[in-house]
């Protein structure tokens, strides 16, 4: 039996997880599951990357891959230095996109994401724009509806994660466009990427 479980999950580690799969704090990822970053998104980012160049934007990976235990660092750690806004942006081990290894958080290099550098500004425009040619799509994209969870603006006052426009998701060239084509990116439509993602249900060996 014990055999069955580790050749489960390492055929689990293999795979990935479906493209479509919902990650936030009820849904979370189990610890076992650590794939690493996922080929097919790795490599469309550097497409991505490579065609930003050529327009003159500049994007560095501020944040790929984070394993279960990582990701439980990385909250220990902002929960010290931003006791008052960790809970915004920080999610909780099992509960990041990071850890599917499709998500990355970029910035023009050598600035800090939340920083509103014109530069970055450059960038984040230029990925709302163009990241669904690529297959990603803004996980947290910026809205002006006020009732939960669609109120994320920078300070926002009830949310699950404030707007990210750092933070882009490989989800494949389909769904991408769908997402485009129902308008997730319109502020003023509730469409939420998370809307067309599905549990895992097969995970917990
Ligand atoms: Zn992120």
């Amino acid at each position: 039996m014990k055999l069955l479980v580790e050749l489960y999950i390492v055929l689990h580690m293999l795979m990935g997880a479906p493209l479509n799969t919902l990650v936030d704090a009820r849904h979370p990822l189990p610890r076992w599951f650590d794939p690493g970053p996922q080929p097919d998104a790795v490599s469309a980012l550097e497409a991505l990357v490579t065609e930003a160049s050529e327009a003159g934007i500049r994007a560095a990976i501020y944040s790929g891959y984070r394993s279960y235990s990582k990701q439980g660092a990385v909250e220990d750690r902002e929960r010290i230095v931003r006791p008052s806004t960790a809970n915004y942006y920080i999610a909780s081990p099992g509960c990041s996109e990071h850890q599917l290894g499709t998500a990355f958080d970029l910035v023009w290099p050598g600035l800090k994401v939340e920083s509103s550098d014109p530069r970055n500004e450059r960038l984040y425009i230029w990925l709302e724009e163009n990241a669904h040619h690529y297959g990603f799509v803004l996980s947290y994209p910026y809205k002006e509806i006020e009732e939960w969870p669609y109120n994320n603006r920078w300070m926002p006052q009830v949310t699950e994660i404030i707007h990210e426009p750092w933070h882009i998701r490989y989800v494949g060239m389909s769904l991408a466009e769908d997402m485009i084509a129902a308008g997730y990116l319109d502020p003023q439509n509730s469409v939420l990427p998370q809307d067309f993602y599905q549990p895992w249900t097969s995970i917990n060996p």
